[in-house]
C-alpha cells in the first residue's frame, strides 16, 4: 500500500523548492502530476510539472469522473486524476501531492491514512518580500496572493504537520523527517512484522 503525502502552502512559501529537494533525496517517492487549465510558466513542460489541458477538456474529464479531487484556484482548474494514484500503487511507490487547501480537504476524506503537511512563510512581510523577489507577478496579483495566503493559513488546523519555512535547509530536514517517520508508523508495519514473526514459527 502506498502512502500519500499531501503538501499545501500559500504561493511564495518555498514549497516547490522543498518538494523538489525531497524528491531528489528520498527514493521510492513519486510526484503526482496534476491537470491544470493554466498556461505553462518558464521552463515548465507538459507531463512534468502538470498536464496542461484546455478548459473544455478539463470540464469533460470532470463529467467523466476522472478526478479524485479538483478545485478552482486563481481562476484556473486544477485536479488530481485517479490514474496518478493508481500509477503510484502499481509501481509500489509513495505519492507526494502538491495541492491547495480545498483539494487537501477532499483527499483527506477520501484517502484513509493520507498525511497532510502545511508549509508557510514566517510572516506576511517575509512572504511579500519573497513574492516580490520572484518578480513573477504584478503588485495587484501580489496583493491578492497575500490575501489568499491569510485565508489558507487560517485553515492550518486541518493539517497533520506544519512547517514554518524560515531556513530552507532546516525545513527540508523537517519535511524529510515527517516522511521517514510516517513510513515506520506501527499501522504501516503490520505486513513486515508479520513476515518477521513467520521466521519464528
Ligand atoms: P501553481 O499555478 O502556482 O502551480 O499552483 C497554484 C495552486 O494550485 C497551488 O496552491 C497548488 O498547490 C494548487 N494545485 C496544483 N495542483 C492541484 C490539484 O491537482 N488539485 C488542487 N486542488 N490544487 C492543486
Amino acid at each position: 500500500m502506498s502512502n500519500f503525502y499531501i503538501i499545501s502552502a500559500p504561493s511564495g512559501s518555498g514549497k516547490t523548492t522543498l518538494v523538489s529537494q525531497l524528491m531528489a533525496k528520498e527514493s521510492n517517492l513519486e510526484f503526482s502530476i496534476s491537470c491544470t487549465t493554466r498556461n505553462p510558466r518558464g521552463q515548465e513542460e507538459d507531463g512534468k510539472e502538470y498536464y496542461f489541458i484546455s478548459r473544455e477538456e478539463f470540464e469533460a474529464r470532470i463529467a467523466d469522473g476522472e478526478f479524485l479531487e479538483w478545485a478552482k484556484v486563481f481562476d484556473h482548474y486544477y485536479g488530481t486524476s485517479r490514474r496518478e494514484l493508481a500509477r503510484a500503487e502499481s509501481a509500489g511507490k509513495d505519492l507526494v501531492l502538491d495541492i491547495d487547501v480545498q483539494g487537501a480537504r477532499q483527499l483527506k476524506e477520501k484517502i484513509a491514512g493520507a498525511v497532510s503537511i502545511f508549509i508557510l512563510a514566517p510572516s506576511r512581510s517575509e512572504l511579500e518580500q519573497r513574492l516580490r523577489a520572484r518578480s513573477e507577478d504584478s503588485g495587484k496579483v501580489i496583493e491578492r496572493r497575500l490575501e489568499e495566503a491569510a485565508a489558507e493559513i487560517r485553515n492550518y488546523s486541518a493539517y497533520d504537520y506544519v512547517i514554518v519555512n524560515e531556513r530552507v535547509e532546516e525545513s527540508a530536514r523537517d519535511l524529510r523527517s515527517i516522511i521517514r517517520a510516517e513510513r515506520v508508523r506501527r499501522q504501516r508495519m503490520d505486513a513486515k512484522v508479520g513476515a518477521i514473526l513467520k521466521t519464528f514459527a
